[in-house]
């Protein structure tokens, strides 16, 4: 799934193309990836300028002329490519459920293989009350040690699940949840409140580092992830846990376990990230 490293990709790269491109239509090749009424998502995109792209949290926004805004959530694998006209790109494919046909010729595409991605239109205020952004907790690239701190209180949750708790913190996911963990030598099932003021340093520190240098790398691409060109990101190759069980610990040599939390798989090594800390 893109997390944050690989969102805040697409939305710099289709910044440098889409603002003061005027959508044209909007064509709908798989309807249940549109939230709500399809035929109002494209009478209300028609002829709507594109004034901008951000990212809140591992959600992507489009922001329109007359305070409107396009959400997408790429959840899985959904992707969102644009074609350059001059260039003759054409990224059209069974997996495309939505074209955007832009003005200038140039098209938007959203595609997802695993059909779990949605598109949304919205008003400023919808999006706002909109309950998914509201019940969202700080930007994972944003966040204080501080507000690490305030977030953690006296929270039981096993610090994997904590970390990706969109409410919590937004974000992070598998990925960068374990790379994190790992650079902080913090185990994933240790309880958030059981973090002294050393390890909460140490975390807050690895986060802002792994999602940072992920951000350089633009994103990993360990499954179907591309940026809005459909190039690959190469993060993956900095990988430290991820994806790495049963291979060496680069910092100590042991070998990398895996272990499941809130059923998700996390890998650690047991020796860097032991379960009480005593360094
Ligand atoms: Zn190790």
């Amino acid at each position: 799934m893109p997390e944050l490293p690989e969102v805040e990709t697409i939305a710099n790269g289709l910044n440098q193309v889409l603002p003061g491109e005027m959508i044209k239509n909007a064509e709908i090749f798989y309807s249940g990836c549109i939230k709500g009424d399809i035929t109002s998502f494209q009478e209300s995109v028609k002829n709507k300028q594109i004034q901008g792209v951000r990212r809140k949290g591992k959600l992507l926004i489009l922001d329109l002329d007359r305070d409107k805004h396009i959400a997408c959530h790429l959840k899985m694998t959904g992707q969102l490519l644009w074609e350059d006209q001059e260039k003759g790109e054409n990224f059209l494919d069974k997996y495309t459920q939505v074209v955007f046909n832009l003005a200038s010729n140039n098209r938007l595409l959203f595609q997802d293989k695993r059909k779990f991605g949605y598109l949304g239109f919205f008003s400023s205020d919808e999006l706002q009350q909109w309950d998914f952004i509201a019940n969202l907790g700080p930007d994972a690239l944003e966040i204080t040690e501080q507000d690490l701190k305030d977030l953690i209180g006296n929270k039981k949750t096993k610090l994997k699940s904590f970390l990706m708790d969109q409410k919590m913190i937004a974000g992070i996911g598998n990925i960068y949840a374990d790379e994190a963990l790992f650079k902080a030598g913090l185990h994933p099932c240790l309880r958030a409140c059981d973090l002294n003021s050393d390890q909460v340093t140490r975390l807050k520190k690895s986060l802002h580092n792994v999602l940072n240098k992920a951000i350089e790398a633009k994103g990993s691409s360990f499954s179907d992830y591309v940026d809005s060109s459909g190039n690959s990101g190469s993060f993956q190759e900095q990988f430290c846990v991820y994806g790495c069980k049963g291979e060496k610990c680069q910092h100590c040599g042991s070998i990398l376990e895996t272990i499941k939390v809130s059923s998700r798989s996390s890998v650690y090594c047991p020796c860097c990230q032991p379960f009480t800390d005593d360094r």
